[in-house]
């Protein structure tokens, strides 16, 4: 069936008055994201509805329309329809018809119409207009059965400025459009937790931007190459990033030469927070986003969260927290970045871990064991700062 448009539906609650506007102008953007490779696109807003066409002579890929609309956060469904401006009566009947004929091969199905006549000029009222076409589609379809209260297809007829006809629902991903809930700072490493964490925050509205500690020569080009890919998928669905790589070998072979190393990973992890709240701080971000997922491993457990996060001023979102590790990978595997994050290059933790890291760090202990960096971290935090490589994720 070759559809003329998509009606994309949204979920409505809470979004009255001026914030309707900025919703439905963030989705609009975030479609025209989504739809930049796929085609030239027309997208408008029609009476509390969002429309999508292939502009005037344009064609495309259906199907690649649909997979790119079911990446933006805020729609609820996706409908491919039937337009048509030829409003008469026997005409409908044939394109309704015509619509049933190609879209379902088999026509054992039960079905129920549900017209519409918004456009009052038009002759034959709503109810009569359900009950006149789903008579000639039993005429048509002997195979078809009627049922009202749960049929397996309902078909919508709507007679406004034209006729618009469709009968599937495509989920969306739901969550709020990119755009409408601020921006917040992803620490985004090689693994398979962090992606995740940041696709569940833009779910709700958060732009993202993104921070990556490499170590070289402990880390290598393609470590940094698959974080960079990382978040070129997961920008698929958040839009733009902006990717910060941060050299972290000078503060991490400090830590490693003065500090002790059952006490390393918590150590790193709290200079990591701090940076990362500091290029987020300098670029508008409202709050850090961690892959961290409670007890997974030592620097993750109650009383080390506790600890890394007393250095954070921003709040700090760890969509993960009570997730398994089955469940991060079912979500992975789904918005397609567990093949990447699966590729076997070292990330700076696994070369500096202990043996036996403390899993209850005692804050006054780890704070004390910092001062033995006291003369040396200011410099090594500037420098850090001034290794920051931006990359334009679009
Ligand atoms: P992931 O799968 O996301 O790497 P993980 O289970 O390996 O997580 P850790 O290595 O303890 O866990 O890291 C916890 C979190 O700290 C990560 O989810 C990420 O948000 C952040 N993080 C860790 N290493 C880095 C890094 N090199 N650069 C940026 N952020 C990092
Ligand atoms: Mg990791």
């Amino acid at each position: 069936m070759k559809y003329h448009c998509f009606l994309i539906k949204y979920a409505e609650i809470g979004i009255k008055g001026k914030n309707r506007y900025l919703f439905e102008d963030a989705l609009v953007r975030q479609m025209k994201f989504a739809l930049q490779d796929v085609g030239e696109f027309m997208i408008w807003k029609e009476s509390g509805r969002i429309f999508v066409k292939g502009a005037e002579g344009e064609e495309f890929d259906q199907d690649e329309a649909i997979e790119a609309l079911k990446r933006v956060f805020g729609i609820a469904a996706i409908c491919p329809m039937i337009m048509d401006e030829n409003k008469e009566y026997d005409h409908l009947v044939k394109t309704v018809v015509q619509y049933i004929g190609e879209c379902y091969e088999d026509k054992h199905l039960t079905f129920k119409v549900e017209a519409r006549r918004a456009d009052k000029k038009f002759p034959i009222r709503s109810m009569e207009l359900s009950a006149a076409l789903g008579h000639e589609l039993l005429q048509a379809y002997p195979e078809l059965s009627v049922d009202v209260h749960h049929p397996d297809v309902m078909l919508r007829v709507e007679i406004r400025d034209q006729v618009y006809i469709y009968s599937e629902e495509i989920p969306g991903p739901g969550g709020m459009p990119v755009g409408t809930n601020g921006k917040a700072m992803l620490l985004l490493s090689g693994g398979i937790d962090s992606p995740v964490a940041g696709y569940m925050i833009a779910k709700r509205g958060v732009r993202l931007q993104a921070t990556y500690f490499h170590a070289p020569p402990y880390t290598s080009e393609r470590a940094k190459e698959k974080v960079v890919e990382l978040a070129r998928l997961v920008a698929r669905y958040s839009g733009p990033i902006d990717l910060h790589i941060i050299n972290f070998t000078d503060i991490q072979m400090a830590i490693y030469e003065k500090c002790p190393h059952d006490e390393l990973t918590i150590i790193m992890r709290r200079y990591m927070m701090e940076i990362a709240e500091h290029i987020a701080k300098e670029n508008g971000g409202l709050a850090l986003i961690t892959g961290e997922s409670l007890g997974q491993v030592a620097s993750q457990t109650i009383q080390s969260l506790a600890v890394t996060n007393e250095v954070c001023t921003l709040p700090v979102f760890r969509p993960c927290i009570g997730m398994d590790k089955q469940e991060i990978v079912d979500i992975a595997e789904k918005i397609g970045t567990f093949e990447t994050s699966i590729l076997p290059y070292e990330d700076c933790c696994t070369i500096f871990v202990a043996k036996h890291p403390v899993t209850k760090p005692n804050l006054n202990v780890i704070k004390k064991s910092e001062r033995k960096l006291d003369d040396v971290i200011e410099g090594l935090l500037k420098e850090a700062y001034e290794s920051d490589e931006v990359i334009k994720i679009r």
